[in-house]
């Protein structure tokens, strides 16, 4: 995968659309296309960082920033009594897209004890 078919590269470029709810100079974050719960939103660093598997410590400050955000946003976003934050990481975390991605995951009722793929 690299950055010119990378989806979410796509979204960061501004080539495909997204409901986004917040940006700057180093992270984004939109609503999940087919989301799994009331509030299911992704935060994902602009830069292209295929997985959690491929972090090395210069990452260290987006990574402590998307923790920051993702607290924040799921409060402004709906989900102020609490919330998930999953990182499905490489085959054995299922997954799917190859730009590390942050899903944020909440609402107004507690959610299941886990949520899984089907
Ligand atoms: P993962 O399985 O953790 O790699 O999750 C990828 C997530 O990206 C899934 O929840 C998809 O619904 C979501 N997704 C894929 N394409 C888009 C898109 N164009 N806009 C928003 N969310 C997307
Ligand atoms: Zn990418």
């Amino acid at each position: 995968m690299n950055t010119d078919t990378c989806i979410f590269c796509k979204i960061v470029r501004g080539e495909i659309p997204s409901r986004k709810v917040f940006e700057d100079d180093e992270l984004m974050a939109f609503h999940d296309i087919n989301p799994m719960a009331p509030v299911h939103l992704l935060l994902i660093p602009r830069e292209h960082i295929a997985s959690m598997a491929e972090l090395e410590q210069r990452h260290r400050n987006v990574v402590g920033n998307m923790m920051l955000v993702a607290n924040r946003l799921a409060v402004e976003q709906g989900s102020p009594e609490g919330f998930r934050l999953i990182v499905n990481t490489g085959r054995i975390g299922r997954q799917d897209v190859y730009h590390l991605h942050m899903h944020v995951i909440g609402g107004a009722s507690p959610l299941p004890g886990m949520i899984m793929k089907s």
